[in-house]
């Protein structure tokens, strides 16, 4: 005998969550299997390195499952001005939510703090169960259901399996589905840092050859320093002391960070961009990191992630409310079909920001010709925002 809910959702980060929370609150039942532990409530006060932009969709999405009220105001840092510009300084532009009518364009949260917010709103939820420490070791598509084996001998059927595993999702590979995978051979040096001057309103990104340096503000005077480069370069700086740390910020960095009080803590991520070939097969549909990982250069993985959560929440909604088939095409085929142009226009964009940047000097020159431009064109620099805000 099999437990039997509407959905199974393999995989509890910030999607997994987030759509077991969305599903939950439309009254489907929905299990959802988690590899590690469930969040422990944060009782701390120090900020974590990994951070996420929430665009003003994301945080819509929190607010509609109760879980934007559960992030304490001193652990979100809404911004109001973005600003991104080359290193010889040919172009800058300017972004401000004042000049689209927002008070702001979104937060910077902790993704400790969105995934714990999530996971509390989930257990006040009777309809969802999860079920942490558990993976699947086997899973069973059928004509009308799809049967999922766990390692702690649990036997589960659904009408769907959600795969919201991450990168490397094990529900992707065992339906079949191919993922293409660009390496980028650059690494993410992660480095929470305490400055001297507030800065908190403004996100910046300074393109350079080796790759983009970006300030994203955290509440108080801290801010989440990303510094994309060269694999070696980025594992020697990575390796460097507090002290040596916070004196080649200092100088590397744009001027405009100003004195550093402090290195807090730092980590660093391969880069990589990935894609799978289709987001569903028979009976199995992919969201977030599973389904796709952009260049973080823009901020947009766990934004995307976020919006594959509303349009499939929107999808099997209707098809639950109107008696029909969760599993069946027209739910989880018109998700594919909105989603995946979706996704690649924000991998061309990102792809291109990269190319250009690191690209040669002509290519440089293009680019910076092109922010410069922005500044002058107001309208597009409005739609481009509309657009990364998912509005
Ligand atoms: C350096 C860097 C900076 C970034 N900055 C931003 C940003 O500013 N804004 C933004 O929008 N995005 C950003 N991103 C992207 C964002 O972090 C990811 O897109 C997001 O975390 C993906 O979430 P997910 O839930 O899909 O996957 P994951 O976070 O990978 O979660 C997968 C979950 O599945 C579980 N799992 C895995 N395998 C199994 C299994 N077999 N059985 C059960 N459970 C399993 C894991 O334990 C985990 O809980 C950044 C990424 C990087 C690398």
């Amino acid at each position: 005998m099999n437990d039997s809910v509407d959905v199974i959702i393999v995989g509890g980060g910030m999607v997994g969550a987030a759509l077991a929370a969305a599903l939950g609150r439309q009254g489907l039942r929905v299990a959802l299997v988690e590899a590690d532990e469930a969040p422990a409530p944060i009782d701390d006060d120090r900020f974590d390195l990994r951070v996420s932009s929430l665009n003003l969709a994301s945080q819509q999405l929190l607010e509609s499952v109760g879980a934007w009220a559960l992030i304490p105001a001193a652990r979100r840092c809404p911004f109001r001005h973005i600003h991104a510009w080359d290193i010889e300084g040919h172009g800058e532009t300017r972004f401000s939510a004042e000049s689209i009518g927002l008070e702001d364009f979104g937060s910077f949260v902790e993704n400790r703090v969105i995934r714990q917010a999530l996971w509390a709103c989930l257990e006040a939820m009777p309809n969802v169960e999860c079920l942490c420490n558990a993976s699947p070791i086997n899973q069973i598509g059928g004509h009308e259901r799809v049967l999922l084996e766990l390692d702690n001998g649990r036997l589960l059927g659904a009408s769907l399996l959600v795969g919201a595993d991450g990168a490397n999702s094990r529900v992707r590979e065992r339906a079949g589905i191919q993922a293409d995978v660009t390496d980028y051979h650059q690494r993410a040096l992660i480095i929470n840092v305490e400055t001297t001057l507030p800065q908190q309103d403004v996100s910046w990104q300074r393109f350079t050859p080796e790759g983009p340096q970006a300030m994203l503000p955290l509440p108080g005077h801290h801010a989440s320093l990303v510094w994309y480069g060269d694999p070696e370069r980025v594992r020697a700086r990575e390796a460097m002391d507090d002290e040596t740390l916070k004196a080649t910020i200092e100088r590397e960095f744009p001027s405009r960070l100003g004195g550093l009080e402090r290195v807090l803590g730092r980590a660093s991520f391969p880069i990589k961009r990935q894609h799978a070939r289709h987001y569903t097969a028979s009976r199995v549909v992919l969201v977030g990191d599973a389904a796709h990982v952009v260049h973080p250069l823009a901020g947009q993985g766990l934004n995307l992630g976020l919006q594959d959560v509303i349009t499939l929440g929107e999808r099997l909604a209707y098809a639950h409310d109107h008696g029909k088939d969760l599993g069946g095409l027209a739910a989880i085929g018109r998700y594919a079909l909105e989603r995946r142009p979706q996704t690649l226009a924000m991998m061309a964009a990102t792809e291109t920001f990269h190319r250009v940047f690191t690209g040669g000097n002509g290519l440089r020159k293009a680019g910076a010709a092109g922010l410069a431009l922005a500044e002058r064109l107001p309208q597009a620099k409005q739609w481009m925002i509309r657009r990364a805000l998912g509005i």
